[in-house]
């Protein structure tokens, strides 16, 4: 039992990591100022900074006339959203333009569809937020999400972004229609009956398949969730993962390195009349939303000692071991709107049945690794998405365990560990999250 095991030492680390959150919230990074940060002849790059691009010329249109002009005009146009992949998908060569859409974010309207479910129909560089505050107005939400909603909702198609749950797929599974323009300015409609081809490439398309002009959405009634956090054996999740995540609204989970804990989040759906009030629940709120941003903040102080590393995970442990609830609206609730400046971070995906066996693995692995790559800060999240039916999804036809490995600071960019993570999931043959670091070959 050492200082940090002590209860004197999980209370000053639990002050000190709020008091770093609310300083890191006033600091809150992952934005990018399009138009400003970017004119003619400057560098772009991507808000973790290891993808660049030197592009002709930086747009942002506001209206589909003007996209339109600009693709006609360039050899080689890409769109870039919040600029939050790690992998190169949104650059450019030297002769095109790179376009943001944040002018291009219109809600445009909600039309009820003859069996009475409701889709929503947006212009494609509207931002998660601005979606779902565009859709609490009129009492509505979607139904999955990843764990943050600062993303374009272009991006997030894009790339198949994801939440986690065996009762829905990636966003993309949500998308009905969408219309876009093609190579030389077209514009085609394109859904299951029109075009279906399109369609099914264009759901996940990598940037590729046309520039993504406006979107129709399937979206439902507004929603409340309660959510609770406990902390468990790892070895019991590894049995019963598979299961909460078939029979709960949406669950994940975290491995807390160098431990035998993991920290569970389960959401079931509550009638909002359980939304409780007053200050105290606004308090909640607030720190419960920035515990893991503070967590690894506080980690990244230290990330360049060894030897705080490892005390870190002791007490990043007793921490997963509290127990918390909180009910609040879907869209607030789900989304974990508090990850630190992240530098690295690798997502790989197997199907569900494989979870424990390549968990086991990259466990063993890892933790004999640390010492070589002992300033890697961050957790090993566990999460689940349903199979779909959309071509370059990594879901294609597979209900897929997610592994996502992440650091906020310290050497996990360098080439070394992506490659030692690589390698450990190769060997299963897993596929990858594209808006990620990966090892993706552009020409495939
Ligand atoms: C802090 C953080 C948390 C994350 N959490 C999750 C998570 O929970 N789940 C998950 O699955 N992923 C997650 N990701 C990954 C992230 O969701 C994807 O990288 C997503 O693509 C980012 O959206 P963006 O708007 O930044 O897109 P960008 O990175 O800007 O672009 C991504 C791709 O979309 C294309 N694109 C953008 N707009 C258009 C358009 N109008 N038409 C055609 N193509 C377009 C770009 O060209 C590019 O190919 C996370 C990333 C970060 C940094």
């Amino acid at each position: 039992m050492g200082l940090v095991s002590s209860p004197l030492f999980v209370v000053l680390f639990s002050m000190s990591v709020l008091l770093i959150s609310m300083a890191y919230n006033l600091s809150l990074g992952y934005e990018q100022d399009f138009a400003s940060e970017f004119t003619n002849g400057s560098t772009w790059h991507n808000v973790a900074g290891n993808v660049q691009c030197r592009p002709k010329a930086f747009h942002q249109p506001s209206t589909e006339a003007e996209l339109i002009s600009i693709v006609k005009s360039y050899p080689h146009v890409k769109v870039v959203g919040a600029a939050h992949s790690f992998s190169p998908l949104a650059t450019v060569p030297e002769d095109g333009a790179l376009v943001n859409l944040d002018r291009y974010n219109a809600f445009l309207k909600v039309e009820v569809l003859p069996d009475g479910s409701k889709v929503a129909i947006v212009q494609a560089g509207i931002r998660i937020y601005q979606l779902d505050a565009a859709l609490a107005a009129r009492g509505l939400a979607i139904s999955t999400r990843g764990a943050i909603s600062r993303q374009s909702l272009a991006g997030v198609l894009s790339t198949a972004t994801h939440g986690s749950s065996l009762q829905h797929g990636c966003v993309s599974s949500l998308v009905t229609r969408m219309r876009l323009i093609d190579g030389k300015g077209g514009v085609m409609e394109v859904d299951a009956s029109h075009y279906p081809d399109v369609f099914n490439a264009a759901r996940v398309g990598l940037g590729v398949i046309g520039i993504i002009s406006t979107v129709t959405l399937q979206v439902e009634d507004e929603f409340y969730l309660y959510r609770d956090e406990h902390g468990v054996p790892v070895e019991d999740v590894l049995v019963a993962g598979e299961q909460l995540a078939r029979e709960k609204d949406y669950f994940f989970w975290y491995w807390v390195p160098l431990t035998g804990i993991a920290k569970t989040f389960t959401w079931t759906r509550v009638p909002k009349e359980q939304m409780p009030g007053g200050v105290w629940y606004l308090v909640q709120r607030f720190f419960q939303a920035t515990a893991i941003r503070a967590e690894a903040a506080f980690a990244a102080v230290f990330a360049n000692n060894p030897g705080y590393i490892y005390s870190f995970y002791g007490v990043a442990g007793h921490r997963a071991n509290v127990s918390n609830v909180l009910v609040g609206e879907s869209s607030h609730i789900m989304e974990v709107n508090t990850l630190p400046d992240l530098k690295f971070d690798v997502e790989y995906y197997v199907p569900v049945a494989r979870c424990k066996e390549v968990f086991d693995a990259f466990r063993g692995n890892f933790t004999v690794d640390l010492a070589k790559h002992h300033n890697i800060v961050g957790v090993f999240t566990v999460r689940y998405v349903k199979g779909d039916d959309i071509w370059m999804s990594p879901f294609y036809k597979t209900d897929t365990c997610a592994f996502d490995v992440f650091s906020s600071k310290g050497d996990g960019h360098k080439p070394e560990f992506l490659e030692f993570v690589h390698t450990l999931f190769s060997k299963f043959n897993a596929s990858s999250h594209p808006g990620k670091m990966n090892h993706l070959d552009p020409e495939v």
